[in-house]
């Protein structure tokens, strides 16, 4: 089993500093010839943790604001000496104290109530989701929940903490562990009982105000930051101490957000994603940007109609072609507010005094054909969406850009596909916002048609995140192994999707063993997409699964050939070589695995344990610590 990155890591460390100060021990700066204990103590203070700091308020920060948290604590929590409310309590402070000179923003607790919590704890993906359910937190700021603590001493965040990206919940570990007080014992014997106790609950409390201040700031869209010493790093040390500027610019605007919606259903994050947009920093992860800018552009490109309708002099029925009345404007609005807060019935509720009237414009009539259907909307819903769709004018994709998200979130893939093609044929007659532009391709990209997703890509300009999708669908592309076009090997553009359809489900049938139908599959893509690279790759699977390791070296040498960028093929080759008992020559290819795709986890694990067989423990350790930059561990949960 590879080791865990992180799981005994201060151990690690702790033995790292010893062996450390007993070499440096002779120049001692304290001592000519340090006692035992001194050496200890030294040792000791190296490992003290760094306070943590936050830069002070902007000038002209008003007066406090405090926010109320519902607290919830599992059995295992609230067993301790001391009352477990005050343990709350004492973590709130303990926040508030880094916060409030900062943020001007304290946390109270609302209430406490006890937890009796029924997922594993083990997971904390499936604990946050619980908590979530049963208690959605409307009527407070956030909902926090303190579980069992950890068995083991770990160092990576996320196994102690975690929370959604603007999520209204977290949950964090209880952080006592008998296994590194034992070990503090043990490696500072000779130091007085009271120093050990001191030096481990600063350790404590300092993990404790880290951990939650790092998952309540994901909370307002802070991301992570791969510099060790800050506080947003996924990984934490007693020197995670500090926040950027970019955090802090992020910080401030999601909290601002949060704040200006009070106690309203509805936050607009405006203010955020015109902070991760206008911003960028070597320190961030590319997909951790990436995600929390899906999460934030969810809906409809919201300042679309008011910029393109210069409402100042238009008087009410007045407005001529392509701009729209006020109250057209203020109910497509009030609609988009509650959007992405799931509540349908409020978007129909905003929309419906206007929707039915004759000269509604077609975009705020789309806005129906992405609502789950009411009992209310049943037929009047598909009518007014096709409403919409047969009003559109007939350079504007937006009507067909909503009618493609309706029928994939109702699972038609085939007519969104439809919709959005035709979105991509009215987009390309007329200037289009690069918004637009990038809604389109995320949207084709969703729709496993790259080809097209690419073409819209090209209209959208140099908008940040136009770059952000195009990585994306290169790395799409590298999985699937499907080459960009115009080469031989490539499925026309309108079939891309039906090869991505077949690429899933043999992918699904090789991990359910389904032999036959991993079989008849592979037979029907030799017939309908010959020679594409990702058929190779997965001939080559098949092949490895039941130990031919000849053939499976045939096949995924032709997939490479076909297409270099396809990381499953070396990480594959790489097996083959492990299988053949040559480990070295499994080293090469298992690099370029994780080279293509870094955000894959396992190979970066594996890579970590082939070094470690190879003797080179240095090369491992790193491995490991990439590992934990570019695929953090059972990371957050993705917020989709
Ligand atoms: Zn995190």
């Amino acid at each position: 089993m590879v080791e865990k990155p992180g799981r005994f890591g201060s151990l690690r460390r702790l033995a790292v500093v010893l062996i450390l100060s007993a070499l440096w021990g002779l120049d001692s700066q304290a001592q000519w010839l340090p006692t035992p204990s001194s050496r200890q103590r030294k040792s000791a203070e190296s490992m003290a943790p760094q306070t943590v700091k936050m830069p002070a308020a902007e000038p002209g920060l008003a007066t406090t604001r405090v926010l109320r948290v519902r607290c919830y604590a599992d059995r295992d929590w609230r067993i301790g000496g001391v009352r477990w409310q005050d343990r709350v309590r004492a973590q709130l402070e303990a926040l508030n104290r880094i916060i409030e000179p900062s943020l001007g923003v304290r946390l109270e607790p609302e209430r406490f109530e006890r937890w009796e919590r029924t997922a594993n704890p083990g997971n904390l993906r499936d604990t946050l989701g619980e908590l979530e359910s049963l208690d959605r937190g409307a009527d407070v700021d956030w909902v926090f929940g303190f579980v069992t603590p950890i068995a083991i001493a770990t160092n990576s965040i996320h196994e102690i903490g975690m929370a959604r990206y603007l999520g209204r919940h977290l949950v964090v570990r209880g952080m006592s562990s008998v296994d590194l007080m034992a070990q503090f014992n043990k490696d500072f014997d000779r130091l007085e009982q009271g120093e050990r106790e001191e030096l481990y609950s600063s350790i404590k409390a300092h993990k404790e105000v880290v951990v939650l201040l790092h998952e309540w700031a994901h909370t307002s869209g802070v991301l992570h930051s791969s510099d060790p010493s800050r506080v947003m790093n996924p990984v934490y040390s007693h020197n995670s101490s500090t926040f950027s500027a970019q955090d802090m610019a992020l910080f401030r605007a999601g909290l601002a957000s949060r704040l200006d919606a009070g106690s309203a259903a509805a936050i607009d994050w405006s203010r955020l994603k015109a902070a991760v947009e206008g911003s960028s920093s070597d320190e961030w992860f590319t997909q951790d940007r990436q995600e929390l800018l899906r999460i934030l552009g969810s809906g409809p490109p919201k300042a679309d109609p008011p910029e393109r309708d210069p409402l100042g002099p238009t008087l009410p029925g007045t407005r001529g072609k392509g701009s729209w009345a006020r109250e057209d404007v203020e109910a497509y609005n009030r609609a988009l507010a509650v959007f992405n807060t799931g509540k349908d019935g409020e978007v129909w509720k905003a929309l419906r005094p206007r929707a039915e009237l004759p000269e509604a414009p077609a975009e705020l009539l789309s806005l129906i054909c992405r609502l789950a259907p009411l009992p209310e909307l049943a037929t009047l819903g598909p009518r007014l969406c096709q409403r919409a769709l047969d009003h559109a004018a007939a350079d504007n994709p937006v009507p067909f850009l909503n009618a493609a998200e309706g029928a994939l979130m109702r699972k038609e893939r085939t007519q969104a596909l439809a919709h959005a093609r035709e979105a991509l044929r009215r987009a390309g007659g007329s200037t289009q916002q690069p918004s637009t532009w990038i809604w389109l391709a995320k949207l084709l990209r969703r729709l496993d048609s790259p080809t097209w997703a690419e073409d819209a890509l090209t209209h959208a300009g140099d908008a940040a995140s136009a770059d952000e999708v195009l990585a994306d669908l290169l790395r799409a592309r590298r999985i699937w192994g499907l080459p960009p076009g115009d080469g031989h090997s490539a499925p026309p553009p309108d079939e891309e999707n039906a090869y991505v359809e077949l690429w899933r489900r043999v992918m699904g049938d090789l991990d359910k063993g389904r032999w036959k139908q991993v079989r008849s599959a592979l037979a029907e893509g030799e017939k309908r997409f010959a020679g594409v690279p990702g058929l190779l790759t997965l001939s080559c699977e098949v092949a490895l699964i039941q130990r031919q390791l000849g053939s499976a070296t045939k096949s995924c040498m032709a997939a490479l050939a076909a297409m270099e960028e396809q990381p499953r093929a070396h990480y594959l080759l790489a097996h083959v070589k492990l299988d053949q008992g040559a480990r070295k020559a499994a080293l090469a290819p298992m690099k370029r695995a994780v080279e293509l795709d870094p955000r894959e986890r396992e190979p970066w694990l594996e890579l970590a344990q082939l070094y470690r067989a190879l003797g080179r423990s240095k090369e491992s350790s790193q491995a490991l610590l990439d590992a934990d930059k570019a695929a953090p561990a059972a990371g957050r949960p993705s917020a989709k």
